[in-house]
């Protein structure tokens, strides 16, 4: 049966002889409080791993660790974006709307580095009139389009190129993005990369400065990122070989996988940079080049096990499958609106019975949400008390990334509201969206 475990849940949530708490607050009075369903971020959680991956670069690294760019796609508000900076860890947007978030709380802009691979106009000048440190260029269009910008705004723009070094990292297709048939960045193998780093240096408002790769999400083998620097630094020695001078920065991206079931494991930094560091120094020893700059970029890593997601069920029912097996359906006030990630990829979960102790058997369960799609299942596969009924609270861990930063208004539900924990107290980070904010946008 689905039990509470530590290492699925965020560093504070316990589970208090018949009920879940987090950061001292329990589950109940959280949906009491704030409604479901709700994200619950672990706050003490979130800037403890924060500054773990900066503390992990530096150890790895020593005096070559760059930044730690924390992917404000995971999930990003301007509160988030505070203990960010707080971290002394910088900040990766891909938007106008995630810039605007750095922009509204005065995030250092030193620490801004700009992605994306259909940049607008407008986005690319805001991004330099606010005076980000990096741009990373994702295609030709980009080169011109950027370096026309810079110059009428009397800027040079430091830049990275994203090369798709060919490595298929070991996670499902849809968030894969460095094999070469992917709408990211210029393709190594091709030589699209090579006539990049031609073009961009032939800019005056760019300054190449470093190579950048991103090889695609919820890994866990470090050999991805290793073959993927390997791959990165040979770029790095053929550059050098033909300009006489070093690119001085490397960005490996991020992908570090965490766990959402139990037995699974969430990379260690320190491990998991330690293990690259090595590989980044021999590559480079091999390649007689001096070792650059190392930046990198986890989301998922930072925010995913920081937060829990609450849901109250609403209602259930028993389907007879072939061969006599019974499934329970259990339904929840939330689903594919606030968490895609199941329909999107298939990604898995875990929940448990959050406001008391289960009695009696268990269940062969299916947790489903309340949209009007067949595929709106949350949980496949999950055996809960057979007891479970409407009124209840479930509690599914590890949703800190990708779930309220992906949320919907499918069939005009209002986005959940987030609710940061700490030290035995509540508050409301991001509100709850109101029926009147959907229709604030109708004419
Ligand atoms: C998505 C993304 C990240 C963050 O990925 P996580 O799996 O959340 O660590 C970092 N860099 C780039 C370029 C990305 O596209």
């Amino acid at each position: 049966m689905s039990a509470f475990d530590p290492s699925v849940f965020s560093l504070n949530s316990r589970f208090e002889v018949d009920h879940l708490t987090i950061a001292g607050v329990s589950a109940a009075q959280l949906a009491a409080e704030f409604g479901t369903p709700l994200f619950v971020v672990d706050e003490a959680d979130f800037k403890e791993r924060a500054g773990q991956w900066k503390s992990a670069l530096e150890t790895a690294f020593g005096e070559n660790a760059g930044t730690v760019y924390y992917a404000a796609k995971s999930f990003i508000s301007k509160e988030i974006a505070r203990w960010v900076d707080g971290a002394g860890i910088g900040l990766d947007v891909c938007t106008g709307g995630e810039l605007a978030v750095a922009e509204a709380i005065n995030f250092p802009a030193h620490n801004i580095e700009v992605h994306g691979n259909n940049k607008s106009e407008e986005e690319i000048q805001r991004a330099i009139t606010f005076g980000v440190n990096t741009i990373v260029i994702d295609s030709f269009t980009e080169i011109e389009r950027v370096s026309r910008i810079a110059a009428a705004l009397g800027k040079v723009q430091r830049v990275f190129i994203r090369v798709t070094p060919g490595v298929e990292a070991h996670t499902h297709e849809f968030i894969s993005t460095a094999h070469e048939d992917v709408k990211f960045g210029f393709s190594l193998a091709s030589g699209a990369a090579w006539d990049a780093i031609a073009a961009i240096r032939s800019e005056p408002a760019l300054q190449l400065v470093g190579l950048h790769s991103h090889i695609g999400s919820q890994i866990f083998q470090s050999e991805g990122f290793a073959v993927a620097a390997a791959k990165l630094i040979g770029l790095l020695a053929r550059y050098r070989e033909a300009y006489g001078t070093q690119l001085p920065e490397l960005d490996l991206g991020g992908g570090y996988g965490i766990a959402h079931l139990t037995g699974e494991v969430t990379l260690n930094p320190l491990q998991v940079l330690t293990e690259l560091a090595a590989v980044v120094k021999s590559a480079c020893a091999a390649a007689e080049i001096s070792i650059p700059r190392i930046s990198i970029e986890p989301g998922r890593a930072i925010v995913g096990p920081t937060t829990t997601t609450l849901y109250t069920v609403g209602t259930t029912k028993e389907v007879e499958l072939d061969g006599g097996v019974v499934r329970r359906y259990i339904a929840i006030d939330g689903g594919m609106s606030d968490n895609i990630r199941p329909a999107l990829y298939g990604a898995q979960y875990m929940a448990i019975l959050a406001n008391r102790l289960p009695l009696g058997p268990t269940a062969n369960s299916r947790i489903v949400g309340k949209h009007c799609e067949s595929g709106d299942i949350v949980i496949r596969e999950i055996a809960l008390s057979a007891d479970i009924a409407p009124g209840d609270l479930l509690a599914i861990p590890a949703t800190g990334a990708y779930g309220r930063s992906m949320a919907s208004n499918y069939n005009h539900v209002p986005r959940p509201a987030v609710v940061a924990v700490i030290a035995g107290e509540a508050r409301v980070i991001v509100r709850r969206e109101a029926i009147a904010d959907l229709l604030a946008l109708e004419i």
